[in-house]
C-alpha cells in the first residue's frame, strides 16, 4: 500500500504542477520544520527596474557598458534602463564579476566600478555623504549600487524588484502548516528586511555570498531542524543539494532544477503549502 499512496501522491502534486523527482522526497516533505527562500526570483519576480540615478549621462553610458558584461538580473535592468534613454554603449576591454560585490571593468582607458559598499570598501573609494541617501533606497526595498570611475565615486543607480503576487498569501499558509519560514539572500540587509516585511517573513539571513548559501542552510539543520530550501539561481544549487529537500522555481536555471528534487512550475509559490499538505495527507494515509 505504501508505495502505491506515494504514487497517486506525486501523481496528485504533479497535476498541480509541483514535480517531485521521487517518492522519497515526499516523504521527506512530510518532515519539513523549516523553509529557507531565496530572495531574488523567488520572493521577489526577479525582473528588477532602475527606479534612480545619481550620475551624469557620461557614468550611465560608462555603467550600461559595464553591466553590459554581466548576466546578473541587475545587469540586465541597468541596461534596459540605458536603452530606454538612448544610450551607446561602449565596448568593453576587459570585465569580471565579483560575486556578491559587483563588477570590475576596463572601457577605453578608464576603471568602473560597480557594486556595494563591500567593493567600494576593498577597492578604497571615498563615498563621503552617500550613505544617507543609500539607507533611504534601502529601507524602501530598493538595491542601491555605487559607481565609481578610475577611483572616484560618481554616483547611485537604484533598482526594485516587485514581489511576487502571491508570495504573502503563500507564506502565511506555510507558517500556518507550523513552517519557520527565513529569507536568504546576498543583497544588503536593509534592502532585505524591507522586502521580507512586505512579504510578513521574520527571519532575514542577508548579506550572504553565493558560496555560502550552502552554509547557512547546514547551520539550520544543526539546530536540529529539517529544511528546505526553494530557489531558482545558479548560486542556489549548493544550498538546494544541502537542504533535506531542495525545492526549485521552474522559472528558475536549468542548474537549480538539476540540483532540486521538487521544481514547481512557473514559480507560484502557492504551490509550496500545496506540496506540503499533499505530503500530510499522503503520509497519513499510510500510517
Ligand atoms: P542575490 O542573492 O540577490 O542574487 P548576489 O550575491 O548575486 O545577490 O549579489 C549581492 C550584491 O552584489 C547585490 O545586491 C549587488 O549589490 C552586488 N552585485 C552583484 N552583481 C552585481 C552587478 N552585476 N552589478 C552591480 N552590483 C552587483
Ligand atoms: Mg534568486
Amino acid at each position: 500500500a505504501t508505495p502505491t499512496s506515494i504514487m497517486v501522491g506525486t501523481g496528485k502534486a504533479a497535476e498541480s504542477g509541483i514535480l517531485f523527482k521521487g517518492g522519497e522526497h515526499l516523504e521527506r516533505t512530510h518532515q519539513l520544520e523549516a523553509i529557507v527562500l531565496d530572495k531574488t526570483g523567488t520572493i521577489t519576480k526577479g525582473k528588477p527596474e532602475v527606479t534612480d540615478f545619481t550620475g551624469d549621462n557620461q557614468t550611465l553610458q560608462l555603467l550600461a557598458s559595464a553591466e553590459k558584461g554581466s548576466e546578473h538580473p541587475l545587469a540586465e535592468a541597468i541596461v534596459a534602463y540605458a536603452i530606454d534613454n538612448n544610450v551607446d554603449f561602449l565596448d568593453v576591454d576587459e570585465f569580471s564579476a565579483i560575486p556578491g560585490h559587483g563588477i570590475d571593468v576596463k572601457i577605453s582607458g578608464k576603471r568602473i566600478l560597480v557594486g556595494n559598499r563591500k567593493l567600494m570598501n576593498d577597492f578604497q573609494i571615498e563615498l563621503d555623504g552617500t550613505e544617507e541617501q543609500l539607507v533611504n533606497y534601502e529601507q524602501n526595498g530598493k538595491t542601491a549600487m555605487l559607481i565609481a570611475v578610475n577611483g572616484k565615486y560618481h554616483g547611485i543607480v537604484a533598482v526594485a524588484d516587485t514581489i511576487k503576487e502571491t508570495a504573502r498569501e503563500a507564506i502565511q499558509e506555510l507558517k500556518g502548516l507550523g513552517m519557520e519560514v527565513i529569507m536568504l539572500t546576498g543583497d544588503n540587509e536593509r534592502t532585505a528586511q524591507a522586502i521580507a516585511k512586505e512579504a510578513g517573513i521574520d527571519r532575514v539571513i542577508a548579506q550572504v555570498l553565493p558560496e555560502e548559501k550552502a552554509e547557512k542552510v547546514k547551520e539550520i539543520q544543526l539546530q536540529g531542524k529539517k529544511v528546505a530550501m526553494v530557489g531558482d539561481g545558479v548560486n542556489d544549487a549548493p544550498a538546494l543539494v544541502t537542504a533535506d529537500i531542495g525545492i526549485a522555481i521552474g522559472t528558475g536555471t536549468e542548474v537549480a532544477i538539476e540540483a532540486a528534487d521538487v521544481t514547481i512550475l512557473g514559480g507560484e509559490l502557492l504551490l509550496l503549502p500545496k506540496a506540503i499538505r499533499i505530503s500530510h495527507a499522503t503520509i497519513r494515509n499510510i500510517r
